[in-house]
């Protein structure tokens, strides 16, 4: 493979050392390059905010996380707000029951507390951080009261976001990412734009606004595709429903939570049509991924670039599945999302598992898939999401007709992602013209990460 001064794949194969000329820098790559690899859904901000706030993922105890607390509220000033994320109260093997704010108070006195649940529909707050946001503490936090008590927190500064995302953003690049389409809200936007201008983004960043700031897109009249190939912006992201973990999937049996209603959601997409936005429609359950297609369905083939996305798409019914290439809208799936909620699935999604994380029987119905992580919900190594998608269904013998071989998985965090940012000309495949972004992958692990012909990442 040879690319130009411009970041450009100038030729691929036997020709590629010619097409390079006398003067060319040669890197010698061991193992497999593939085209670079997509996370087509991913929360920066979550990621950056992370790293500033408490982490408790991954710990299956709840004396532990009580003790966690415990120990962070001991390090900040004494009415100072504690922040963190990251619990899973079904993953907790001494007590797995919905959290108390008592709790926080009995191991963090008197101070205000915000904690997030690992899937972000959640809060488990301290009886002081209820009283702050005048909300009786009988009252679980979840949807959109998560947003609203997160108002009173407090804000990091730009320079300490900045170094945040900046430390992510390169984590990221070591996992082998060139690209990322981000679900977040304007502050990392604002962030994304200062590190570009110091070229400090070391992958693309495609981001996808929120439902809420739509009325200001409209009015300055941005549209699907401004930017550069380094960052653009792309759809407007809403929530039709909440998730599994929360037990808010909106489904046809009609549990769960109808977030947006469908005539706002209609509206909705409507404006977007009007406004030259794409949509990215969070839809878990299978009640909200039907309203999905049924919204997106009159305005399918809208325009040329148009290309509507169903985040998750976590339960499809059947029926619904060839819907997805009728009405045009991309799968955009996390595979490790299967692997966490497997014994939920089984629980909640009784008799409909056969339904959930169809990968296979989406993709068999002609639907473009594109492949994320929702980090940091799940672990951003692309990866384990294609272990995920391929032999992770036999190995855990869990309806293995869905799994995908690994060419269909490669190509849904590749091409297929590329399609569902509009940039399907330009990234996702080795061939001449293109930008050279290359995840090199040896031994099972990444070697070298490149974006537009630079190295991003290489293991020493
Ligand atoms: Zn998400």
């Amino acid at each position: 493979m040879a690319a130009g001064p411009d970041g450009r794949i100038l030729a691929v194969g036997d020709g590629a050392r010619a097409a390079a000329g006398r003067n060319a820098v040669v890197h010698d790559l061991s193992g497999a390059v593939w085209p670079g690899l997509h996370d087509a859904h991913i929360h920066l901000e979550h990621l950056a905010l992370r790293r500033l706030g408490l982490e408790l993922q991954g710990i299956s105890n709840r004396a532990r996380v009580l003790e966690r607390v415990r120990a962070g509220a001991a390090r900040l000033p004494a009415r100072a707000w504690l922040i963190g994320q990251g619990w899973n109260n079904d993953e907790w093997l001494d007590d797995a029951s919905w959290p108390r704010p008592e709790e926080l108070d009995a191991v963090a006195g008197g101070r205000p507390i915000f904690l997030v649940r690992k899937d972000g529909h959640s809060a488990w707050l301290s009886t002081p951080a209820y009283a702050l946001a005048g909300i009786d503490p009988s009252v679980p936090i979840k949807e959109t009261l998560v947003g609203e008590v997160g108002k009173l927190l407090p804000e990091p500064t730009d320079v300490e976001f900045d170094r945040a995302l900046s430390s992510e953003l390169r984590a990221l690049a070591r996992k082998g990412l060139t690209s990322v389409h981000a679900m977040d809200t304007p502050r990392a936007f604002r962030s994304f734009q200062r590190l570009h201008a110091r070229r400090a983004l070391p992958l693309r960043v495609t981001w996808n606004l929120p439902a809420a700031d739509l009325a200001a897109a409209e009015r300055i009249g941005i549209r699907s595709g401004w930017g550069d190939h380094q960052l653009r912006i792309w759809g407007v992201k809403a929530f039709l429903d909440g998730s599994l973990g929360s037990r808010t999937a909106e489904m046809l049996d009609g549990s769960g939570v109808a977030v947006l209603p469908q005539p706002e959601l209609v509206e909705l997409v409507r404006r977007c049509v009007g406004a030259g936005l794409n949509v990215c429609l969070h839809a878990i359950g299978d009640g909200a991924v039907r309203r999905a297609l049924d919204a997106l369905e009159p305005v399918a083939g809208s325009w040329a670039r148009w290309r509507p996305r169903i985040e998750h798409a976590q339960c499809v019914d059947p029926t619904d599945a060839p819907r997805f290439r009728r009405v045009g809208a991309v799968a955009s799936m996390q595979p490790l999302h299967a692997v966490s909620d497997r014994e939920l699935a089984d629980r909640e999604w009784a008799g409909r598992t056969a339904s959930a994380y169809a990968w296979r029987r989406l993709a068999a119905a002609g639907a473009v898939l594109a492949f994320g992580s929702d980090a940091p919900v799940e672990d951003a190594d692309p990866l384990l999401g294609l272990a995920a998608a391929t032999t992770w269904r036999r190995r855990a013998g869990w309806h293995p007709d869905l799994a995908l071989s690994q060419a269909a998985a490669l190509r849904a965090y590749t091409v297929g992602a590329a399609y569902a940012a509009g940039m399907e000309g330009s990234v996702g495949r080795l061939r001449p013209g293109y930008l050279c972004d290359l995840s090199v992958i040896d031994g099972g692990r990444v070697v070298a990460t490149v974006v537009g012909g630079r190295f991003t990442w290489r293991r020493a």
